[in-house]
């Protein structure tokens, strides 16, 4: 039996995990609380498949296929009949959890309920359901059609069946999984945010500008793009909810949020997403 994917959350992750499955093959249902954001992220795969056609990567009667594979709901109950659900809503814990709770009542009782989360913790999330040997991590990197990397994280009931059939479905999806376990911010972000946050202080502190401290990390460092570019493109909100994950799983005031990061989230500008964060975005 060929699998069905449902996404749950048609931001920027979600939209780029539905994007990947439907080129891979798969049928996917893509859900939102939000029919504006479902738009907007059909829009969004629209326009990357677009791009992947006039470069030549994707055959135009490609794109139409996957394009006729994806379908789009505002209602949760339409995760029936799919075999893979991931789960790619606003990084809160609360949130999370009110929706595996759904998921549990709502999925097929085989399905895998994975969770594209950036650092929640993955026991924890598995707990509040009836099935934690079927809920694990499944962390996609952004943009996700174009980042090979999936980190794919067991929480600590999660059955040896269900990390096999999820590395599985990385390669399926075209993708390289890395095994982690279960810890605050698992591998990538316990490294990432970190780097990123000590960039926010050392512009708090006047030690460089947001380009002075990109242009070192990228020409001194050989970063592909800045730390403060990055956070921008990650979402500062998210980057703020990651750290605060970090801080208090870990128990160490070296993960707090800079105060910078924090008032820039307050003010709304929440980066690349929202037109304005370290560097300012014209409305694409
Ligand atoms: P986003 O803000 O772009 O999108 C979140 C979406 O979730 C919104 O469209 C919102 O309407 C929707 N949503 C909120 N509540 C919902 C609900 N109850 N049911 C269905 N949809 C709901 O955020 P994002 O950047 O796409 O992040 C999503 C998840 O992916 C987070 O857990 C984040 O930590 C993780 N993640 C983000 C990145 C990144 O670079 N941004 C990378 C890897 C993982």
């Amino acid at each position: 039996m060929t699998d069905h994917f449902a996404v749950v959350g048609a931001g920027q992750m979600g939209n780029g995990i539905a994007h990947v499955c439907a080129t891979s093959g798969f049928a996917v249902t893509l859900i939102d609380v939000s029919a504006e954001a479902l738009a907007k992220g059909r829009a969004t795969i629209e326009k990357n498949l677009e791009r992947q056609v006039k470069k030549g990567a994707l055959e135009p009667a490609a794109r139409n296929a996957a394009l006729a594979r994806i379908t789009t709901s505002t209602a949760l109950d339409a995760v029936a009949g799919a075999t893979v659900v991931v789960e790619a809503a606003t990084e809160r814990r609360e949130l999370k959890f009110q929706i595996f709770r759904e998921l549990d009542r709502l999925a097929d009782a085989g399905a895998i309920l994975a969770t594209n989360t950036s650092s929640i913790s993955i026991t924890e999330i598995g707990a509040v359901t009836k099935r934690p040997t079927q809920v694990i991590g499944m962390h996609f990197m952004n943009p996700v059609p174009v980042m090979a990397l999936v980190e794919v994280i067991r929480g600590l009931a999660t059955s040896d069946e269900v990390n096999a059939r999820t590395v599985d479905l990385c390669k399926a999806l075209g993708k390289t999984a890395v095994e982690a376990n279960d810890f605050p911010g698992f591998i990538a972000n316990r490294i990432l945010m970190p780097m990123i946050n000590e960039a926010c202080y050392a512009v708090m502190e006047g030690v460089g500008t947001p380009e002075a401290v990109d242009q070192v990390m990228k020409l001194g460092m050989n970063h592909p793009m800045g730390p403060l570019t990055l956070a921008d493109f990650i979402g500062l909100d998210t980057c703020v909810a990651i750290l605060e994950v970090l801080q208090d799983g870990l128990g160490d005031p070296k993960y707090r949020p800079c105060p910078l990061l924090k008032k820039y989230v307050a003010a709304g500008w929440t980066g690349r997403k929202s037109g304005r964060g370290f560097y300012t975005y014209p409305a694409s």
